[in-house]
């Protein structure tokens, strides 16, 4: 097992090209930086369309596995450096590949770059010259350039010369909040929150909102949504999580006796509430987590209709994602066993026995305009909202809305470093 001096990151090919490279860039290395505070003897260098990570004795895997999260970085190596002198670039490499067994026949390829360019010996050159000592050393090797199971990359460059094979895949996308800021309806099921990290894939800051009915629903239920949000907080550094109180628009939507309607008014008071938050804490969108066609809420009638009741964007990031699209996403996020946690969300109280499919928004309109209370009721609900900042290994720290909004008008597109 050869020791790791350094880490490579690389950005993807879109991050890479056109005026927004550099804010791109700066915004994955500020998150990047964010994650390595547990690593305090590891040093950051940004170069053009790379990060490198050095260790200084910091565990690689342990740093990796963490910096897989950034956004805007397609994969990862872990680099091991030598003097960029053949003698010692060649017993590098030897170390590098280790003692393969005899036995073994692993296609092996040496692939080696000249950057540096007064560097002696030319890139063709140095495939041969690595190569050589490396299969003598390690008889189980065998060449072959076109389908090699080992490629050992060796970059020479005048600071040193970078030896790497791995190449481990990060999350990609675009780096955090780089494309805005959006308010993301958490609920404590499957999808909301594998649409809230597919949203922050996108470069979308966060921030979530979700509807408890207490007491009808319980503290486990919002236990539950504040662990899901802190999960979504390791991608992000932090996240916001505003819980609005919904039981009695929920009450009074159940008072109109339309059954089969209630999912819809809902669904639509909720968006309207969660408009109203976006407004007051700079998010230009909404995100769910609907898929088309998978319950009555979800058809194209119903996402119609319900979708009306906002002027903003709606993203669902999900939409035409499978079941188990979805929930092979939420296992690799880290949200699926919570989800599956049997706590009630406010909606399943109200479940009707046959939900529409098909809602009639003219209907619809008329029961709103009918319930006289309800603007009011919807004000008082954003005005009562309790707003917790959560973080991946920190205390939930409560506060009231009007704390916290009011410092928090960072405009689109912009990054806070004291944020991570
Ligand atoms: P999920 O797994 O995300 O709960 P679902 O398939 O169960 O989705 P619904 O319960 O119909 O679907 O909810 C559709 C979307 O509405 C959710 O993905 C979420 O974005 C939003 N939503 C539903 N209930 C709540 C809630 N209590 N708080 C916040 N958002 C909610
Ligand atoms: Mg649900």
């Amino acid at each position: 097992m050869t020791s790791y001096d350094m880490l490579l990151l690389r950005f993807g090919e879109i991050t890479i090209k056109g005026k927004n490279r550099s804010r791109f860039e700066k915004a994955a290395l500020a998150h990047v930086k964010s994650l390595l505070k547990p690593y305090p003897a590891t040093k950051v260098i940004r170069e053009y369309g790379r990060i490198y990570v050095e260790l200084h004795g910091e565990p690689a895997r342990e740093v990796s596995e963490s910096l897989k999260h950034v956004f805007g970085i397609t994969s990862i190596s872990p680099v091991k450096v030598s003097p960029s002198r053949l003698e010692d670039i060649i017993s590098a490499a030897k170390e590098f590949v280790g003692s393969v067994p005899a036995d073994r026949h692993i296609p092996f390829k040496v692939n080696a770059r000249r950057v540096w360019k007064e560097f002696p010996y030319g890139s063709q050159e140095m495939n041969r010259l690595v190569g050589g000592p490396i299969l003598q050393a390690a008889p189980g090797l065998k060449v072959d350039v076109h389908h090699p199971e080992l490629e050992l990359r060796v970059e020479i460059r005048e600071q040193g010369t970078y030896l790497y094979s791995e190449v481990i895949p990060a999350a990609g996308g675009f780096p955090l909040g780089t494309n805005g800021k959006a308010m993301l309806l958490l609920s404590g099921g499957i999808d909301s929150p594998v649409a809230g990290w597919s949203a922050m894939r996108r470069g979308l800051e966060i921030e979530c909102v979700h509807f408890h009915s207490y007491p009808f629903t319980s503290k486990k239920a919002e236990e539950k949504v504040i662990e899901l949000a802190k999960v979504l907080s390791r991608y992000a550094g932090q996240v916001k999580l505003h819980l609005v109180p919904f039981t009695e628009i929920q009450t009074s939507l159940a008072g109109t006796g339309q059954d089969n309607l209630i999912i819809t008014l809902m669904r639509r008071s909720m968006l309207r509430i969660a408009s109203l938050l976006a407004e007051k804490n700079g998010a230009l969108a909404l995100v769910t987590g609907d898929s088309l066609g998978q319950v009555a809420s979800q058809t194209l009638p119903s996402m119609n209709v319900i979708g009306r009741a906002t002027e903003l964007p709606l993203l669902r990031p999900l939409v035409m994602s499978d079941k188990d699209e979805i929930i092979s996403l939420a296992k690799r996020i880290g949200t699926f066993d919570l989800s599956i946690l049997p706590y009630e969300d406010c909606c399943t109280l109200f479940v009707p026995k046959s939900p529409t499919t098909n809602p009639n928004l003219r209907i619809i309109e008329k029961i709103e305009a009918g319930l006289n209370g309800l603007a009011e009721q919807i004000e008082t609900a954003v005005r009562d909202t309790e707003t917790l900042i959560i973080k991946p290994h920190e205390e939930v720290v409560r506060s009231s809305p009007d704390d916290i909004s009011s410092g928090n008008m960072a405009g689109a597109g912009t990054i806070d470093n004291n944020w991570f």
